[in-house]
């Protein structure tokens, strides 16, 4: 039999159903891996105990075959930026030290509602800023993959590094993520995983540390492409409590994944052939279309002309929203306080101390952006850009049903070669921003491997709450690409 940390999340489901095995110990399985795969620093806390008596608990509804959950016993972990009550929540900062909420966040809430098991929660980039999980003050995130007879280790991606390592590394049936400007779909690229950015409103946000609120989404991350239909259709929820929330219903997205994408039109953007893309990656994007040309989807060329100024209009926007949003970490109502001989010093003290290089970095762009005299010249231009750029998609659905990019201009780079300017990480986001700016979804699927084994992933964007669409969109790639078998020969060969 398949290892239990080697099932999807599906296929769990299944098992406990048919009582292959009991919810306890499919937890137990994954609560091993996650000690045998602590070098990986996917995990800042664990809960074991806490998942133990979540099993046993679903263990006895399995008995009883009554009132099943959709993810009854079905162990998964947590980005540390969903506030869970009573558990430690870091956001990655120093500056929460060891804050516990004293109430949960409303995915987290459903995911529960559902059965889902808690096994921990997960590292990522300091307040969900970074492409690599190099800015965690709990350390960086080791990806799983490697280079056969290399020794380098690699990045799994940001911001949800820590979701991505543990799904690919078997340490979690299937995590959550937030994205912001990426950090679901760049991650599950390099990691070899699926990753989902919902609609801007299909999840609620309420319990999520804020970054950028007019972007934030969570999503899941998870093996496969139904594993994240399953997951969405969970995490998803009209929330009162999220303003921003949508009212539309959420659909059964896996009865949405037929397979069948004849006469489907897929858009490509002429502008994502941007410079400093791989081209191994352009190799992979051209070996897409073939995908779903034979599958019998017509391709069009398409252009969404303001794609140029996504990233400098999101690296204003979103560090804007965020110095407002950081505001609150003053040393008196969360986590860490610095004393001083007045307020405004333990203030200062406590935010030295308290945040990261980059987070400090992102805090001053963001003021400056927002102060009288450069606003109308940054902050608003960047508001009307946005607007232009939700418009290109506008026009470009009116012609076309997904949208097929690469999902990251590189593979994976390792821990210590990492680009050493601020500029060259953002160009990390440079294919995922627009979909944030725009607040439609995106998912992405891995495809297939760089010369040396490193994973690279496709990117399709659809209409807003079209994720039903783009996700048998992505069922359709995955079955045509088989990254999962060859990644499992690549393992076997060496
Ligand atoms: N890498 C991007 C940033 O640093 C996106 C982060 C995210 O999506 N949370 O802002």
């Amino acid at each position: 039999m398949t290892k239990l940390t080697e099932l999807t999340l599906c296929e769990a489901r299944d098992g406990l159903v048919n009582k292959q095995f009991s919810a306890q110990e499919l937890t137990q399985a994954h609560i091993e891996k996650i000690e045998e795969t602590r070098a990986l620093n996917a995990y800042i806390t664990e809960t074991p105990d806490i998942a133990l008596k979540m099993a046993q608990a679903s263990d006895e509804k399995l008995a009883k075959k009554e009132e099943l959950r959709p993810l009854e016993g079905l162990p998964i972990g947590i980005k540390d930026l969903f506030c869970t009550k009573d558990i430690r929540t870091t956001a990655a900062s120093k500056i929460l030290d060891d804050y516990k909420p004293q109430y949960e966040s409303t995915v987290t809430q459903n995911l529960w509602d559902a059965g889902a098991v808690l096994l921990g929660k997960l590292n990522l980039d300091e307040f969900a800023m970074g492409s690599s999980n190099l800015t965690s003050a709990y350390g960086p995130v080791i990806s799983p993959w490697k280079i056969e007879g290399n020794d380098r280790q690699f990045v799994p991606g940001g911001s949800s590094g820590g979701s991505v390592a543990a799904v690919a590394a078997g340490s979690a049936l299937a995590t959550t993520g937030t994205d912001t400007g990426g950090s679901i779909r760049q991650p599950a690229a390099f990691a070899g995983i699926v990753g989902l950015k919902p609609t801007y409103g299909r999840c609620s946000r309420y319990g999520i540390v804020a970054f950028a609120s007019s972007l934030d989404q969570a999503g899941p991350l998870t093996k496969d492409v139904r594993d994240a239909a399953l997951m969405l259709k969970i995490m998803a929820s009209h929330d009162p409590k999220d303003a921003t929330s949508a009212t539309i219903p959420v659909p059964d997205f896996e009865k949405l994944l037929s397979g069948n994408i004849s006469k489907l039109k897929i858009g490509i953007p002429k502008e994502y052939r941007v410079e400093g893309l791989n081209p191994e990656i352009d190799a992979l994007w051209a070996q897409g279309i073939e995908w779903l040309k034979s599958a019998g989807a017509e391709i069009q060329e398409i252009s969404l002309p303001h794609t140029k100024y996504a990233l400098p209009t999101y690296y204003i926007l979103a560090p804007a929203e965020a110095s407002s949003n950081l505001a609150r970490y003053d040393g008196v109502r969360f986590g860490l306080r610095v004393p001083g001989q007045t307020l405004d010093e333990l203030y200062e003290l406590t935010r030295a101390e308290g945040f990261g290089k980059e987070v400090k970095r992102r805090i001053m762009i963001g003021t400056y952006v927002l102060s009288a005299g450069y606003y109308d010249a940054y902050y608003l231009k960047a508001q009307k850009i946005r607007r232009l750029i939700q418009q290109d998609f506008e026009e470009a659905f009116k012609k076309v049903d997904v949208i097929l990019t690469p999902t990251t201009p590189t593979a994976a780079f390792a821990i210590g070669e990492e680009p050493k300017d601020p500029v060259t990480m953002y160009m990390n986001d440079v294919l995922t921003v627009p979909a944030n700016l725009a607040g439609i979804p995106g998912l992405s699927v891995p495809a297939s491997f760089t010369k040396e084994g490193l994973p690279l992933g496709l990117q399709i964007l659809g209409p807003a709450f079209e994720e039903g669409r783009i996700l048998n969109v992505g069922y359709v790639l995955e079955q045509a690409a088989q990254f999962k078998e060859k990644a499992l020969k690549l393992r076997t060969s060496t």
